[in-house]
């Protein structure tokens, strides 16, 4: 809470972090200011036939920034959706990008309605109309703002949205107009799990740097480290689930019903059933129910992934937290106020706009692939094979040496859309992980988000330098 008493906006904690991280740049304030605004909201009101009538419905789509074409973003769900909130994920989607080195400005798009009260005509209703809307205002295309999936939609809401823009522009690029599609529509393998698997890799980076664990009283590796993760939707799922196969230990879980811990483990697929049979993550055999679900930020662990909804750690519930890692799977989820005690706790924080990113880099490999009319892998696939198994006979011909079968085959696979798609990520991860750390050393930032900031401003700004905007 700041000094007039009233409480810091989602966009005004994004812009916090903003200025605070400007310092450590050399760029002048215009440029600054430029980078900052949202460059196009756009906001409108559709009516929906109901069972009783009508409804009006509210949505925003918020174009951030131009400096790259198109814009990108994913399309949010929610009964809390707002101008402010759709401002904030929109700038945060451009840092992302910047982050990665992911070519795209940012966007976001948000429609207020709980889905879980309509049915699912409606919502295709709802889906499809949002993109007529858009499309009227030129605010959706494959070079123009690209969606994609986020908190209350998945590949479902996805193929209604290229459906609708085909009918609108048969053109033959039309289908990189959105991504996170169904494989089935031109969507690509491996982006439904890329945002948990991008936190899986972007934790075991961390992890992996002894120097930086030995401050935090951790061993360096992932074995065995306790984690704690809230939300167990697309990105919180597939993040515990990595965690777990990876070596880590799930001690907590957490769902807007209530959370669960055992300091022993807890198996995943074993909770998701169980939450598919009684509909409750709640009374699983073994563990200890938590019926406040956000006392679940302040178990006992090592590493907590908030995975859910931004402003869950605050003020009031940092000093209480016990993990020596968050790992933000969420946008947002810790708050200006909250992350100054938790630094000051010398708590790790591994920022959203890095370690969610890899939806946005997995989103742009479907988006390559769209324009380019061709599957990853399909023209280097047998070629690849072929030349390691001339490599491997002509290994075995002149050592006499033999593998088997099975050697033979695991070391001549070539690579297949997914593969190339898991890599891609995988690299991606790494290579922004230790730019980010580096750059905190040779700048002398305070923190990993200021870093990853004061970076993205950086490569945002120069982007803009080099379009002769601001000579
Ligand atoms: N909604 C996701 C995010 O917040 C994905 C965005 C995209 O793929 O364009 O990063």
């Amino acid at each position: 809470m700041p000094a007039n008493g009233h409480p810091v906006s989602f966009f005004e904690n994004v812009n916090i972090n903003f200025d605070k991280a400007s310092r450590y740049t050399e760029h002048p304030k215009g440029l600054l200011d430029q980078i900052k605004v949202c460059n196009s909201v756009y906001q409108f009101q559709f009516p929906i036939q109901t069972d009783d009538g009508y409804e009006v419905i509210s949505a925003w789509r918020v174009e951030h920034s131009h400096h790259k074409l198109p814009t990108k973003g994913g399309i949010r769900y929610s009964e809390d959706v707002n101008e402010d909130e759709v401002k904030a994920l929109a700038a945060l989607m451009t840092y992302k990008c910047a982050v990665v080195d992911v070519p795209f400005g940012g966007a976001k798009g948000g429609i207020k309605i709980n889905p879980k009260r309509y049915s699912v005509p409606q919502l295709q209703r709802i889906t499809r109309r949002y993109t007529a809307e858009l499309i009227k205002k030129n605010f959706i295309g494959p070079g123009i703002d690209v969606p994609a999936p986020d908190y209350g939609t998945s590949e479902r809401e996805m193929a209604w949205i290229v459906d609708t823009y085909m009918a609108f522009n048969p053109s033959i690029d039309a289908q990189g107009c959105v991504t996170g599609k169904p494989v089935s529509q031109g969507g690509i393998r491996g982006r439904r799990e890329a945002t948990g698997r991008g936190v899986f890799f972007g934790i075991r980076e961390a992890c992996s740097i002894a120097e930086d664990m030995k401050k935090l009283g951790l061993t360096p590796g992932l074995e065995g480290k306790r984690v704690v993760v809230q939300g167990l939707g697309n990105v919180g799922y597939h993040a515990a689930k990595f965690l777990q196969e990876g070596g880590c230990v799930i001690v907590g879980l957490a769902e807007y019903e209530g959370a669960i811990y055992n300091a022993k483990g807890l198996d995943l697929e074993e909770v998701m059933k169980h939450r598919r049979e009684t509909r409750s993550i709640l009374n699983f055999p073994g563990a200890m129910n938590i019926p406040n679900t956000s006392d679940a930020l302040e178990l006992d662990c090592d590493i907590l992934v908030p995975a859910a909804l931004e402003s869950v750690i605050t003020g009031a519930n940092a000093p209480k937290i016990k993990a020596k890692i968050i790992g933000e799977g969420a946008n947002g989820p810790t708050t200006v106020e909250a992350e100054e005690i938790l630094l000051k706790n010398g708590v790790l924080v591994l920022p959203d706009m890095y370690l969610n990113a890899g939806g946005v880099t997995v989103s742009y490999f479907e988006w390559l692939k769209n324009l380019q009319h061709v599957r990853m892998g399909r023209m280097a696939k047998r070629f690849t094979e072929t030349s390691y198994d001339q490599l491997i006979s002509t290994f075995e011909k002149k050592t006499g040496v033999h593998l088997s079968a099975d050697e033979r085959k695991r070391l001549v696979h070539g690579p297949d859309e997914v593969d190339l798609v898991n890599s891609g990520l995988e690299d991606t991860m790494i290579v922004a992980y230790n730019e980010i750390r580096e750059f905190k050393h040779r700048v002398g930032c305070p923190d990993l988000r200021t870093a990853a900031f004061a970076s993205a401003i950086d490569k945002i700004a120069r982007s803009y330098l080099e379009l002769g905007i601001f000579p």
